[in-house]
C-alpha cells in the first residue's frame, strides 16, 4: 500500500522529510534516483524490519475463522462521485478519495474509518504483481483502498496509532474486461509521467467492488504498511471474492506508466514473515452454505437490492 498525505496540512520540515522519503525508496534499482530498493528498506527506514509487516503470504490451511468479523457498512460508496483526482506518484497509480466523505465500518473494526485514497499493484507482462499472496500463489494485481480511523482525526495522526489505518485489499484476477475500469484505464495515458495528474469525471467506487453481497468473506491481520516507512499501524482486510479485468486492461498498467524514463513495473513488496500472528477469516456464507446455495443465496440478495 502507498499512503498519501496532503502536504498543505504538514509542516515545512515534515514536507521536506516526506519529499525526500518519496524520492529515494524504489522497489528495483534499476529506478532513476533510487538509493533504497525493496532489500534494503530496513537500512533506512527502521520499521521495514519489524516483526508485523506486510505483506504477507495467505495460508488457508492456517486461519482462524473468527465469528466477531461481520459485515462490513460500506457508507459513500454508492454515490457517484465527480472530479476525482489521478496521479503517477513514481512508485503507482493513486485515486485521491479524501474530502469525498467515504468511510466503512462494521467488518470486526472498532469504529469508523474514513477513505484517502485507492492505488494498485502490478508486475510485468510475465510475471503477476499482487502484494498479499494466497497459498503461495501470487495474483496479477492488488487493489488497495487506504482508511484513516476517523477519531484519529487525519492520516498523520493516525499513522502513530496501531489501529490508525483500515486498508481494504482486493486480488484482482485475468477475467473478461471490466467496463467499471474502463475510465480509469484509459485516463492512465494522461498521467504516462511521474507527477502528472489527471482527473476522472465520475466514479462510484461499489462498482470497482465485487458485489456487496459476495463481501462477507475476507481475511483479516494486523501489518504495515507495503512501502516505506512501514509503520505497523494498519488492519488489514484481504477479501475472498476477486475483481476482474481482462488481460488487456491489465496490460495497460505496466505499458503506460513510467517513473522516470523506465516502466513502472513489478511495483510490489515481496511477502514478509508472518511470525506470531494469526489470520483470522470472517464467518460467510460459504462456510455456512457451500457451492451453489451460497451462490444462489448471493445473486438473490443483489437482485432484491437492485429491484429496491
Ligand atoms: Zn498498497
Amino acid at each position: 500500500m502507498y499512503v498519501h498525505i496532503p502536504v498543505r496540512s504538514a509542516t515545512l520540515l515534515f514536507t521536506f522529510a516526506l519529499l525526500s522519503d518519496a524520492a529515494d525508496w524504489c522497489y528495483e534499482s534499476s529506478v532513476p534516483a533510487c538509493v533504497y530498493d525493496v532489500a534494503h528498506w530496513a537500512e533506512h527506514y527502521q520499521h521495514c524490519g519489524g516483526k508485523s509487516q506486510s505483506p504477507i503470504n495467505i495460508d488457508t490451511n492456517s486461519i482462524n475463522v473468527n465469528t466477531s468479523l461481520h459485515n462490513f457498512v460500506f457508507e459513500g460508496y454508492d454515490e457517484i462521485l465527480s472530479d476525482v483526482h489521478m496521479v503517477n506518484n513514481g512508485h503507482t497509480v493513486q485515486v485521491l478519495l479524501n474530502g469525498k466523505n467515504l468511510s466503512v465500518r462494521g467488518g470486526g473494526l472498532d469504529g469508523e474509518y474514513v477513505a484517502d485514497q485507492f492505488h494498485l499493484h502490478w508486475g510485468n507482462e510475465t510475471a503477476p504483481g499482487s502484494e498479499h499472496q494466497l497459498n503461495n500463489i501470487q495474483l496479477p494485481m492488488e487493489l488497495h483502498i487506504v482508511h484513516h480511523k476517523a477519531s484519529y482525526g487525519n492520516i498523520e495522526g493516525a499513522l502513530t496509532k496501531p489501529d490508525g489505518l483500515a486498508v481494504l485489499g482486493f486480488w484482482i484476477d485475468v477475467g473478461k474486461r471490466n467496463t467499471n475500469y474502463d475510465e480509469i484505464v484509459n485516463e492512465l495515458q494522461e498521467i504516462t509521467h511521474k507527477d502528472e495528474n489527471t482527473t476522472i469525471p465520475i466514479l462510484k467506487m461499489a462498482d470497482l467492488l465485487p458485489a456487496n453481497c459476495e463481501l462477507q468473506n475476507y481475511y483479516r491481520y494486523h501489518g504495515s504498511l507495503t512501502t516505506p516507512k512501514c509503520q505497523e499501524v494498519v488492519i488489514w482486510t484481504i477479501f475472498e471474492t476477486k475483481i476482474n479485468l481482462s488481460q488487456e486492461q491489465i496490460n495497460r498498467f505496466f505499458t503506460t506508466l513510467m517513473t522516470g524514463n523506465i516502466r513502472l513495473t513489478n511495483i510490489f513488496r515481496p511477502v514478509q514473515s508472518v511470525n506470531s500472528r494469526s489470520v483470522q477469516y470472517s464467518q460467510g456464507q460459504t462456510l455456512l452454505l457451500k457451492g451453489t446455495i451460497a451462490l444462489f443465496t448471493c445473486a438473490l440478495t443483489c437482485f432484491i437490492m437492485m429491484a429496491f
